[in-house]
């Protein structure tokens, strides 16, 4: 089997809205791309375009995957030439089938590594003598308390040129482990010497969402430079694929993700209460990881210092974001030049009223309309409120709307009342087309496919839409395949499809990972496709943390173990017992 990281660096190289864009015509849909379906005849378009998760999935006939299978199926190629075509679009060579893989140091190793450099930085921090410069910092002067240091895991690196080097080495790693890892360079006077990277700095660990170590970030202590320096790209690490604190932020990403300039901003929001700030490693944002911000939110808030060079950041922010389908907006901060200051000076609760207060986009909304219509014509009025009414049926928050309310009956010399009522019936309008559409895009999928891809679903509706749902999770999140080996077996899945994915995934995951790709070399364009639809059913309704996929997890447990037993008709005491130990869990 090709391994994960592969495809998943072949799919970051191929973007999946230019492969389809060289078949399909597609147009931007709000966060998606949609276009007339190559692979079955239509006049409005059905085909759509998941650029955050780099799916694609048809409500016309049900076909969808990733950028894989949709060249697999667009070609008629199969797995493998599928993914030679991707790598031949951008330059990479394939391992070879047969041939061994050529291996240096091992991702696993480095992560090992990583977690043992971790440990001995947080126990430098808390030495009574070594630590005392870094307490000074991140307690006196940033005034972290402990629980927020050991949250972050935050250690100290001392001002030492072997401190770390032996004590990796007392642990048994080696030095090109060392060196590769990116804790230890090679010494260019002495080249058989080598000496640790990080010295005299305040070390925060780079969490990636599996919770692993994968990196590092030091600021230095004294007049050195860099002021910041983070690990190189290693076996374990890719600067520009991953963000600091996303390992938290993404249990609390429902709203929106706060996005900053550095750590200290991060921590300093997330001890505040903001949990879901994030911030880039020492560089500007990426393509990538505005992508992987799309995954968890539809909405981010940028919260950059207020400098010039702050402000450049942001507009540049703002362009990957919504290129990545993510609605930006920009923090405007004043009386202060960065976050921590911000909270500092003025507390927690006007940091919320300054998030809150980000609602620019209706204000440009109400710019624009006014630019369109003459408020003095009566007839162009109405229109003129009837857009600004469906803008606001859009809004969920009820306090976003009454203040919006307020404004467009100032602005356009109404009685708040009657906009409430014409919001009011937008908002019908709107509900009752999209539950037309949602009842096409049901029919049209179960009937052209449905039965035939996974049959035993009609033998058991309940129990397999549980387990859509907990194989939705997993595609959405395939970090979560661990803790769903411990909450599920294969026997706990009714239907056959269902339980290959299940054993297929968690398989792969804990064979060197799962990349969705990988379900092409195994499962056929119509199962592939299904999966497509179960993870694509999960990001739009984005409630994918944590406890949700735990709940679902247990409640099929309950449902698959009631069915059982209803069919073999009898119960032993022993079921009994343990069934009604796993309801009281
Ligand atoms: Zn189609």
């Amino acid at each position: 089997m090709i391994p994960a990281n592969i495809i998943e660096d072949l799919k970051f190289r191929n973007r999946i809205e230019d492969v389809i864009g060289t078949y399909v015509t597609l147009t931007r849909a709000g966060s998606n791309m949609k276009g007339l379906c190559p692979f079955h005849s239509e006049k409005t378009p059905s085909f759509t375009v998941y650029t955050g998760n780099g799916s694609f999935y048809c409500f016309g006939c049900g076909a969808g995957g990733d950028v894989v299978s949709f060249l697999m199926r667009a070609e008629n190629l199969d797995y493998r030439s599928a993914l030679q075509s991707l790598a031949d679009r951008c330059g990479v060579t394939l391992p070879d089938d047969d041939a061994p893989v050529k291996q240096g140091v091992s991702r696993q190793r480095v992560l090992e590594m990583n977690k043992c450099a971790a440990r001995f930085f947080r126990d430098m921090l808390f030495d009574p003598v070594q630590g005392e410069k870094g307490r000074a910092y991140l307690m006196g002067e940033r005034g972290l308390s402990s629980a927020v240091i050991k949250h972050f895991g935050l250690g100290y690196a001392p001002d030492s040129f072997n401190a770390l080097r032996d004590h990796l080495r007392k642990n048994g790693y080696t030095r090109e482990e060392m060196v590769e890892g990116y804790l230890c360079q090679v010494s260019k006077k002495d080249e058989r010497y080598t000496y640790d990277c990080f010295r005299n700095r305040v070390m925060f660990p780079i969490i990636d969402v599996s919770g692993n170590v994968i990196a590092f970030g030091g600021r230095v202590l004294d007049d050195s430079k860099p002021k910041y320096l983070n690990s190189a790209d290693t076996p374990a690490f890719k600067k520009s694929r991953n963000l600091f604190a996303l390992n938290y932020a993404r249990n609390h990403a429902e709203k929106n993700l706060i996005l900053c300039e550095g750590y200290m901003d991060v921590i300093a929001l997330h001890a505040a209460g903001f949990e879901n700030a994030v911030a880039t490693l020492g560089t500007a944002i990426t393509p990538d990881q505005a992508r992987i911000m799309k995954r968890y939110s539809d909405k981010v808030i940028i919260s950059y210092d207020g400098d010039e060079a702050g402000r450049k950041a942001a507009d540049k922010a703002m362009k990957l974001l919504s290129e990545a389908g993510v609605e930006a907006k920009v923090l405007k901060m004043e009386g202060a030049k960065d976050p921590d200051e911000f909270i500092k000076k003025y507390g927690e609760a006007q940091f919320g009223k300054l998030l809150s207060g980000s609602r620019s986009r209706f204000d440009y909304k109400i710019d624009g309309v006014k630019e369109k219509y003459d408020l003095t014509d009566s007839d162009q009025k109405i229109r003129a409120a009837n857009d600004l009414c469906r803008e606001i049926a859009e809004t969920s928050s009820r306090i976003e709307r009454e203040i919006y309310i307020g404004k467009v009956a100032k602005e356009l010399g109404l009685t708040e009342d009657s906009v409430r009522h014409d919001v009011a019936q937008a908002e019908k309008r709107m509900i009752s087309k999209r539950k037309q559409e949602k009842k096409g895009e049901l029919y049209r999928v179960t009937s052209a496919i449905g039965d035939r891809v996974n049959p035993d679903s009609a033998k058991y509706p309940k129990i397999s839409r549980l387990e859509d749902t907990v194989i939705g999770m997993l595609l959405m999140r395939p970090e979560f395949a661990r803790k769903a080996s411990s909450l599920l077996s294969e026997n706990d899945f009714m239907t056959d499809l269902n339980k290959r994915f299940f054993a297929f995934i968690c398989g792969a995951a804990e064979n060197g990972g799962f990349d969705f790709g990988q379900l092409s070399e195994s499962f056929t364009q119509d199962e592939v496709s299904r999966a497509a639809k179960y993870r694509a059913d999960r990001e739009n309704l984005k409630i994918c943390t944590d406890a949700a996929f735990e709940d679902n997890c247990r409640l099929l447990k309950n449902e698959t173990t009631a069915r059982r037993e209803k069919e073999s008709g009898s119960t032993s005491l022993a079921e009994l017992i343990a069934r009604k130990r796993n309801k009281n869990q």
